[in-house]
Parts: C-alpha cells; structure tokens; sequence
C-alpha cells in the first residue's frame, strides 16, 4: 500500500465555556478529544458520524483553520502544528478545502474569475497569463465554460456552485483536499455528479481525499477507508468492506442499520438507539457511549476503552475487543 501523507497524533480541540462577569473559563467542550489516524497518497479516507461529533472541527484543525489545543498533525514527514503562520500559509497550498455550502463559502460579490484568480495571487503566481491559463484549465475540467467565469455565484445552482468550491480548492493544485460534507446541500440528483466529478479529479491530479460525512452511503461509494467518530472521538477505523461488511463497534453497528439497503435478503435489524448523544461538554467517564450502547458492560463505565488493531488493520475502540474483557490474546 502507498505511504503515509498525513499522520494526525493525539488531536484534541477544545473549546472553553466561558461565564460570569468576569468570562471565567467554566469547562470546555471537548469537540475533538484525543484521536489519532494516518491518511495514506492517494486514497480517499472517510469521517463519519452524527451531526456535532467532531468530523467538521477535526476537518479543520487537521489545516490548522482552527488551532488544535494539543496534538500533531504531521504532513509529508513534516509537523505543521506549530509552524509559524507565514509557513503555515506556504503549507496550504498543498492542503485545501471544499465546504458544505458551497453559496455561503463563495464571495457574492466576486466574480468566478476573481474567487479562482484570487489565491493564485495570494500565492505569488505572477504571470497573468499563467493564472488565466490555469483558470481556463480548471473550469473546464469541473465541468463549466468559460463564459461562467464573468458571472457572480448567485447566478449559479447549487450543484454549479459546488463545481466552482472544488475549482477554487484546485487553484494551487493541492496534494490533499478535506472534503467537509459537500455533497449534503444539494439535490440527490446532482450529489452523484459531484461525488463522480471528485472522483474523476482525483485520478487525473493524484489527489487524496479526506471526505468528512454523515451520509454513509455516500461514504461507501467514494471511500476507500473509513473512520467513525463519536462525541469526539474515534470509535472505528477500518476499509470500507470491513466496516461496512463486519462492523465491530456497537455505535457502527448502529449506524449502518439505518442505512437504506436496497437489497431485501441483506437487510439488516434496525438497532434503535435509547437516550440522546452526551454533551461533548459533559462526555461520559469511560466509554462514551456507554449510556447508550445495547452491549455495556460496567467496565465500560469506568475505563476509557482503546482503538486497538482487532486483524488486519480493523481498529475499534470497545472493550468487547480488548483482551482483558474478550479473552483475546
Ligand atoms: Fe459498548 Fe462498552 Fe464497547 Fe463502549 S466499550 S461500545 S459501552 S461495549
């Protein structure tokens, strides 16, 4: 298999609850609490989860948009947490993003030539014609013409705004790109088309995918690997046959049980979740999702279960797999 492009260590993001008249640091909510994952050339690696479990912020701290509170996301060989903020702009030319709302993330009052033409200035390519070929090359391969480079964003669809999201994301021909739900806003007609067009991308420009979702049908269809999160933290990681095949986590499990499955004969049984999901500013001691987890041991409320290797690089984070409660060697 291919090498390590990004090894995030131990990334924790806290946020800090502040109160009172004096903005006194109350707590923190622990958005992203201490998770570790490799992300190897060229391949697409999912993060999936419910809404508000950390895939987003995760997304993020990974290019330092927001800053980690501890940890290390290391690029290339190189440790980009810490670097000072001209390096760190250098960096982001290999490391880019494609958001959600793709109307929301576009300048209304900039043309198409002016957001695409923008960073490449930034980034101190000088030659007009350089940036204009570049611009030319772009729309064309994200589907568009060149004529829609004189038009505003509010004069697209949803599905043409996407295109130019990943345009823009392309502009410094990046080596990865976190993908941070951008399929969820459109129609599910046009979400294909987008998800085929990345698709597309990464095999013309070698690119490597950090698809963050909480739609694991789409997670399956473009990952190659995936990891699943919950309050925090991650839970499972494994390929996506493994996970989606012989998932191990009772959170997974859950999970992929509501998934729609076309297929009647391998309908799976519903697992209804009790409860609601912990607040992240209150996450359970233990595993934390032992308030809600079918299978919970009292182990589970008390010791913070490990991802640990189960076979063949399945990782899950449950004491049902740990040798002391599994009899696993
Ligand atoms: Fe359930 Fe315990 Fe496994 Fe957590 S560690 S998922 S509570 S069995």
């Amino acid at each position: 298999m291919s090498e390590t492009l990004l090894e995030v260590q131990h990334l924790k993001k806290y946020f800090p609850i502040r109160k009172g008249l004096w903005n006194k640091t109350r707590g923190y909510v622990k958005a992203v609490d201490d998770i570790s994952f490799s992300v190897r050339r060229g391949e697409t690696f999912g993060l999936v989860g419910e809404s508000g479990c950390g895939k987003s912020t995760t997304g993020r701290s990974i290019l330092r948009l927001i800053e980690p509170s501890e940890g290390k996301v290391i690029f290339e060989g190189r440790e980009i947490t810490g670097l000072p903020d001209e390096a760190m702009r250098k960096q982001r030319r290999d490391m880019q993003i494609v958001f959600q709302d793709p109307f929301s993330s576009l300048d209304p009052r900039h043309s198409v030539q002016r957001i695409l033409e923008e960073p490449l200035i930034v980034h101190g390519i000088k030659s007009r014609k350089e940036r204009q070929q570049r611009i030319e090359k772009l729309i064309d391969v994200v589907g568009l013409t060149r004529t829609h480079l004189h038009r505003y964003p509010h004069q697209f669809s949803g599905g043409q705004r996407q295109r130019i999201g990943i345009a823009r994301a392309l502009t410094l021909q990046p080596k990865l790109i976190v993908a941070d739900e951008p399929v969820s806003a459109l129609d599910v007609s046009i979400q294909s088309q987008v998800i085929n067009l990345l698709q597309d991308l990464q095999n013309e420009f070698r690119l490597t995918y950090i698809f963050i979702a909480h739609d694991l049908s789409v997670v399956k269809h473009i990952c190659d690997r995936v990891a699943v999160m919950y309050l925090g933290r991650i839970v499972e990681i494994a390929n996506k046959h493994q996970l989606y095949d012989m998932p191990q986590h009772p959170y997974t499990q859950a999970l992929l049980s509501a998934v729609p499955e076309p297929d009647p004969d391998l309908k799976r049984q519903r697992i209804i979740l009790q409860g609601e999901v912990p607040s992240p500013a209150n996450a359970p001691v233990g595993c934390a999702f032992h308030t809600r987890c079918p299978k919970a041991m009292q182990v589970c409320t008390e010791v913070r279960p490990q991802l640990l290797d189960t076979g063949g690089g399945h990782m899950t984070a449950c004491h049902l797999y740990t040798p002391a409660s599994s009899g696993m060697e």
